[in-house]
């Protein structure tokens, strides 16, 4: 059974429900260390499988991407690429994340250099071949 995450912003005026999360990816690249001051957790689903209630601000980052912010408390929530049929759900905004593992590091090419990974998980320069969905997910 896909199960349905439910999450929030820090003060609760946005909300959303996520049908079917990937696997949770550490993405160190510089977009990620500006908006959050380090590096982001993330998990991914397919767009229509997200549902968004109260007001996100989408703010064009990049040529290609959005991110999404509360438009009161300003908490990044979403990371969002119109050529991918995935939506980034940042997991720190999921009210629990039972089931979910961590995949490994992503975009570590750009890492800042003042700390190491050290917890032996799988190591990529960019996205990780193959996409960061998983076989046998339903996402
Ligand atoms: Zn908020
Ligand atoms: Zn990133």
């Amino acid at each position: 059974m896909v199960k349905t995450y439910t999450g929030s912003c820090l003060c609760g005026a946005v909300s959303f429900e996520a049908m079917g999360l990937s696997d949770i990816w550490y993405c160190h690249c510089k977009q990620c260390q500006k908006l959050t001051g380090r590096y982001i957790a993330a998990a991914g689903v397919l767009r229509e499988n997200l549902q968004i209630s109260g007001p996100v601000n989408w703010l064009p980052i990049s040529e290609k991407s959005n991110s999404g912010h509360c438009k009161s408390c300003g908490s990044y929530m979403f990371w969002d690429e119109a050529a991918r049929d995935t939506v980034s759900v940042l997991v720190g905004c999921l009210d629990d994340t039972d089931g979910l593992d961590v995949m490994g590091h992503i975009f570590v090419e750009e890492k800042a250099d003042y700390f190491e990974i050290a917890d032996g998980l799988p190591q990529f320069e960019g996205f990780p071949p193959g996409g960061t969905r998983q076989e046998g997910k339903d996402v």
